[in-house]
């Protein structure tokens, strides 16, 4: 049996081996573990595009909700919050929209972590004031809270959410401020350039209202001087046959041509009244999240919604 001593000798010398780049490491643990754990939280999907568009290759950005999942409804698991915790900072949108975020900031775990509220006051207040304090006298409590989310589908609204971003992740990490401060100045230049897309291609079309049943297009449609129909009251709630009704009513007194579709939710109500009336259904995102194994950017996803648009409400 002359194999074995040979056998024993290299496991032995592999094992010292192995303890020795085991000592190596430890050393070192502590220093590659801080570098390992800066890294920020995104809650879903535009967060996670606009804050990776300033934090460049500067920081390592993770989004939180999974895509495919639906924004509104989620909660983070235990899981999720314990990674959470190893971050240095979360992005999100809102308390409106993303209530659990709130509920975090409140515990002690979360004291040293950095929250940053891309979207405090729920759109930018400078554009169509007087008309917003009108809808909002007016409009029941549901809908106002609807108003509140879904700012991210604006690009000029956008530009204020990259800027407070980048003020407080330049002010988190003052070392790479510059870098954070070019990437938001880059990233802001092609906010300008969606929006003018947005302008020119909304400029001249036949209808002007976007009839849905996921309401989550207000503030982009206010601010291309467009009008929105949907079930305002039930945000993303099953659609009731009352809804479905009236739906089908404006559709016909507005003369549009096109039913637009949540493309992540489930279309048989839109098609039902698409059908009904003789139009066709178009797919619309909301960009809370993209579909399972999309890969887009912000900006190719906005894109996208343009030309959807642009095909339904038979833009020149
Ligand atoms: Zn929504």
């Amino acid at each position: 049996m002359p194999k074995w001593p040979i056998i024993i000798g290299l496991v032995g010398g592999i094992t010292i081996g192995i303890m020795l780049i085991g000592d190596d490491t430890a050393e070192n643990t502590p220093e590659v573990a801080q570098d390992e754990a800066r890294f920020v939280y995104a809650t879903f999907y535009p967060y996670y595009e606009f804050t990776s568009g300033v934090a460049g290759d500067a920081l390592e950005v993770r989004q939180l909700v999974p895509n495919g999942a639906q924004v509104h409804d989620w909660e983070p698991n235990a899981t999720r919050i314990q990674s959470l915790k190893d971050s240095v900072a979360i992005v999100y949108s809102n308390t409106e929209t993303e209530p659990y975020v709130d509920r975090l900031a409140g515990l002690e775990e979360f004291g040293g972590i950095l929250f940053i509220e891309a979207s405090p006051d729920g759109g930018d207040a400078d554009i169509h004031d007087n008309e917003r304090e009108e809808h909002e006298e007016e409009e029941d409590h549901d809908e106002h809270d609807s108003r509140k989310s879904h700012t991210w589908l604006d690009p000029i609204d956008v530009i204020g959410q990259v800027n407070r971003i980048h003020d407080k992740l330049a002010d988190y990490d003052p070392e790479n401020a510059e870098t954070y401060e070019l990437n938001a100045r880059e990233y802001v230049q092609q906010l300008r350039e969606l929006d003018q897309r947005y302008r020119d291609g909304l400029r001249d079309c036949q209808n002007d209202t976007i009839i849905t049943f996921h309401n989550a297009y207000e503030h982009m449609a206010e601010r291309y001087g467009l009008k929105v129909f949907g079930t305002a009251s039930a945000h993303h709630a099953e659609a009731s046959a009352r809804d479905i009704a009236s739906m089908i009513e404006h559709a016909r007194e507005t003369g549009v041509q096109a039913i637009f579709a949540d493309e992540l939710a489930d279309t048989r109500h839109e098609l039902a009244v698409a059908d009904e009336i003789g139009v066709d259904v178009i797919p619309l995102s909301t960009l809370e999240g993209l579909r399972l194994h999309e890969q887009a950017s912000y900006f190719e996803k906005m894109g996208q919604n343009l030309d959807a648009l642009r095909d339904g409400l038979r833009c020149q």
